[in-house]
């Protein structure tokens, strides 16, 4: 057990945990809303230090971050918990459902030494969320740094501000998920509304990391062309058009395995709306060997980054017929096959 970042000591042994926007208030002996931080005596502890639950090499699309260090390899990382509920969760079974809490133990010095004897570019925070194992995640970011390495974080993007200012010169990029909006949080994910997400988007923004935008669609759920035209209006107006955003399919899972697939038909209308609204960089992800996982030049069409699954072909910089430079971070660590 690691003493927390973030509390505050009130009356009567109880705690206030500032983390993320639940702001629990853990009585003695209790855990937050996310499982995995305890009150003990008066004292916040995270009870997930240095207990990975999930260890393994990933190519940095997955995760999806496809303007980041394309064609680079990260070692992701996630220990159990969650601070969101959500009804349709892909990784279940370590952020809702693991009974106990659950990892080998690897110190910060360890994930680095693994990162470097896998060779991989960075590490990824990733899987479940990494907020609720901030400290964790921050100790690993440092050293990370030190070495050279990259630090990306997939979000849910419920993480306070002041978090998120404290770790941001070790923290390189972002894809966050912005599910829906505030009926969606409340009804979907159990959560508080969308407004915490949209100020940590804004803070990441603010303090100078790359962020990217994931859109889960879920039929019936966030997927009219009413609801896709106020997400991407709002990114683009509070993150601007050079943000990615990528529409992912949704496939039945967890406690929403009635529900039908997102048909492509849908992505691709979803994919139209963003283009003809001015964002740039528009992806449609979860459909194997889909033409929207390639870049294309925003102004004139042409093919930038040919992308098939989470393999990187080819990179052009800059658009062979019209000269417009591709939005790309993290060059020093950018592979392609070519
Ligand atoms: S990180 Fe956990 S304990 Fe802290 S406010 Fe969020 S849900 Fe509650």
């Amino acid at each position: 057990m690691k003493e927390a970042m973030f509390y505050k000591r009130l009356v009567g042994r109880k705690v206030k945990c500032e983390l993320c926007p639940r702001n629990c208030i853990i009585p003695d002996d209790k855990t937050g809303i996310c499982g995995v931080r305890k009150n003990s005596g008066g004292k916040l502890y995270s009870l997930v230090y240095g207990l990975p639950v999930s260890v393994a090499v990933d190519p940095i699309e997955k995760k999806p971050l496809f303007h980041f260090a394309p064609g680079s390899t990260c070692l992701s990382i996630a220990t159990v918990g969650c601070n969101l509920k959500c009804k349709f969760c892909q990784n279940f079974e370590i952020s809702q459902e693991y009974g106990e809490i659950l990892g080998n133990e690897m110190l910060p010095e360890e994930v680095i030494e693994l990162a470097k004897k896998q060779g991989v570019d960075g590490i990824a925070y990733t899987y479940t969320e990494p907020t609720v194992f901030y400290e964790y995640a921050l100790d690993v970011m440092k050293i990370a740094h030190k070495e050279g390495l990259y630090n990306v974080w997939v979000s849910n993007g419920y993480t306070n501000p002041e978090a998120i200012r404290k770790m941001a010169k070790y923290l390189d990029a972002v894809n966050i998920d912005l599910k829906g909006d505030d009926e969606f949080y409340r009804d979907v994910c159990l959560g508080v509304g969308a407004g915490p997400v949209y100020h940590a988007l804004k803070t990441y923004r603010e303090m100078g990391i790359w962020v990217e935008v994931t859109n889960l669609l879920i039929p019936g759920y966030n997927d009219s062309a009413k609801k896709i035209e106020g997400l991407v209006d709002w990114v683009l107006k509070n993150l601007g058009p050079d943000t990615p955003l990528h529409f992912s399919a949704f496939y039945p899972n967890y406690k929403m395995s009635e529900v039908r697939p997102t048909p492509v038909a849908t992505l691709e209308d979803a994919y139209r709306i963003a283009k003809e609204k001015g964002l740039y960089w528009v992806y449609i992800g979860n459909v194997w060997g889909h033409k929207y996982e390639s870049t294309y030049c925003w102004k004139c069409g042409t093919k930038l980054v040919d992308r098939a699954g989470f393999t990187v072909s080819s990179i052009k910089e800059e658009c062979p017929k019209c000269g417009e430079p591709l939005s790309v971070r993290g060059l020093k660590w950018m592979k392609s096959n070519k």
